[in-house]
């Protein structure tokens, strides 16, 4: 059996994390490959763009409905490459794809048009200004392994729609789904150089950032996004970077510890603990704390771990053996610092090597690395909090800034403790589905990237905006050309007076001003 990534001659072989089956082998694009094909993208974009945006929205439409007729079959894929239980890849990665389709559908017409630009000042009152959105030509997509079809997807139909073209890089461990996507792309009739995918690994990923692209965004880990950040900066290539996470969750006094303790094992244990927006660290007001712990325990010992081609899985596999090490030497730190194990704390050889059992821990603290680094897989550490100040100080002490939530039953009091945690989303009473609600922008403060995806901003993140002014009296010269002197220097201060002073500054202002216009000019 196969267990991890293999190239051999430069082929990928994509596995199923579960079995260790071989799904397929995928010749690896070489720098070469990856350079013809952003020449390719390059050539048809203008063509794509010139489409008009009614036509792409068309062909997104193709593609929702195409997706929505085969979306069992492409979840099937999506778990089988990524091991998601079933129901995981239907809920984050399917209904994620269309509702983003559909809110580009209904919003990018709105979104994309030309804009007036209304002019508040005097002098600018006889021009009329407008914004232009313009797409930037060739946009590179490098992609995570984690939510491999919902990511690179809601992304390539932002840069799409706005009239780009797409060259993505998939993370070497999940090819085929990407493939899925564009050949789900190809059946709606998006033009084939218009989307495109190369297979490979990183090395892939930077010929893809030294090719001639205009913009780059990037889904990945902390590291890989710095090289990206500095590689860019050399050519000031614009780069949106959605990186990693340690997101905090807050359990206030008056929580409901029913429901928060679900929503902590669903945070902490959905798609096997590998979301970046994974609970990663949970802290609890001391009145709830042992209640809370107990719950969390009870109900991750319920948890039916393995294959998520079984309707009744929980929790699947992790990606690779690799990320298991990670997660098995962050519990190892814990526990030597002192960490109780309510729950898991093991491999499960008995599954594959690829399994890690949920696992709960209490009495962490912040000098583990479970609380510091990004630990990616099935752990839900927990930690006593002796109020909300404490919380916050705790939430923010961190490297990372993705996303936290606060539990509470006094909206009010929640929505204020939002406010003052450093992350780029806040849920009150929920965890990680801000990431399925295609309006709400995605992204992170801090270590956790730059720049958003999804909705609006998302949108913003795929054109340039060009100021487009036109003058209105095209026969006039403009008050502030050459032929300056004395009384013209007077001339300007009492316009000054006239826009910016107050009472009897404005109208002495105004009768300076007067002859400005009358004012021979070069
Ligand atoms: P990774 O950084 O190892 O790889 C991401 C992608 O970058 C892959 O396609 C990889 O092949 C490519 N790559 C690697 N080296 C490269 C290089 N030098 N130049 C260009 N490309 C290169 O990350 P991963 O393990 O695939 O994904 C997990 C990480 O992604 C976690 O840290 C997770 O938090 C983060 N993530 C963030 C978000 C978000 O929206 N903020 C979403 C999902 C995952």
């Amino acid at each position: 059996m196969a267990t991890d990534l293999q190239i051999a001659s430069r082929r990928i072989v994509s596995l199923n994390p579960a079995t260790g089956e071989v799904l397929r082998e995928i010749e690896c694009a070489g720098e070469i490959e990856v350079r013809d094909a952003v020449a390719r993208a390059r050539a048809a974009q203008p063509g794509w763009a010139e489409l008009g945006l009614r036509r792409r929205i068309e062909i997104l439409r193709k593609f929702q409905a195409g997706l929505y007729a085969r979306k069992s079959e492409v979840a099937t894929v999506i778990t089988r490459e990524a091991g998601k239980p079933l129901a995981e890849a239907l809920v984050t990665e399917v209904l994620v794809v269309l509702d983003a389709a559909r809110f580009l559908i209904d919003n990018a017409w709105s979104l994309l048009r030309d804009e007036p630009v209304p002019h508040a000042n005097i002098v600018a009152k006889l021009k009329s200004g407008w914004l232009v959105r313009e797409p930037h030509g060739v946009i590179a997509i490098i992609s995570p392994w984690n939510y491999p079809f919902s990511i690179p997807a809601t992304e390539s139909l932002a840069a799409l729609v706005a009239g780009n073209a797409v060259v993505l890089k998939p993370s070497e461990l999940t090819p085929v789904v990407a493939l899925e996507l564009a050949s789900l792309l190809q059946d709606a009739g998006l033009p084939r150089d218009v989307f495109q995918v190369v297979v490979g690994e990183g090395p892939a990923g930077a010929a893809l950032l030294g090719a001639p692209i205009d913009k780059l965004v990037f889904t990945g880990s902390v590291g890989t996004g710095k090289r990206i950040a500095s590689a860019a900066a050399e050519r000031l290539l614009p780069v949106v970077l959605e990186l990693g996470g340690k997101d905090p969750m807050l359990v206030l006094d008056d929580a409901d510890v029913d429901v928060a303790s679900s929503a902590a094992v669903w945070g902490a244990f959905v798609n096997a603990g590998q979301a970046c927006l994974s609970v990663e660290r949970c802290y609890v007001h001391h009145s709830l704390y042992e209640e809370f712990a107990k719950a969390c325990a009870e109900k991750t010992r319920q948890l039916r771990v393995g294959n998520g081609m079984d309707a009744h899985t929980d929790v699947g596999p992790m990606i690779r053996e690799r990320q298991v090490r990670i997660v098995e030497s962050h519990v190892e730190d814990a526990r030597q610092r002192g960490a109780r194990i309510l729950a898991g704390g093991t491999r499960l050889p008995q599954l594959g090597p690829n399994y890690y059992a949920p696992t709960v821990l209490a009495d962490v603290t912040h000098e583990m690395r479970i609380m510091r680094e990004e630990t990616f897989g099935p752990v839900l550490p927990i930690m006593a909090c002796d109020d909300d100040e404490h919380a916050v100080r705790m939430a923010n002490d961190s490297e990372f800034g993705l996303a936290a939530s606060v539990w509470t039953r006094d909206r009010g009091r929640g929505e204020r403790l939002a406010r003052r945690i450093h992350a780029g989303t806040v849920m009150v009473n929920d965890v990680i589905s801000c990431f399925g609600i295609s309006e709400a922008p995605h992204g992170g403060v801090k270590a956790s990237g730059v720049g958003r995806t999804h909705g609006r901003f998302g949108l913003d993140e795929m054109v340039r905006v060009k100021y487009v002014d036109t003058d209105r009296l095209p026969g006039m010269k403009k008050v502030w050309w050459h032929g300056y002197g004395e009384s013209f220097r007077r001339q300007m201060e009492g316009f000054l007076d006239m826009q910016f002073g107050r009472g009897w500054e404005r109208m002495r202002g105004a009768l300076r001003a007067a002859g400005v216009v009358r004012r021979k000019r070069l």
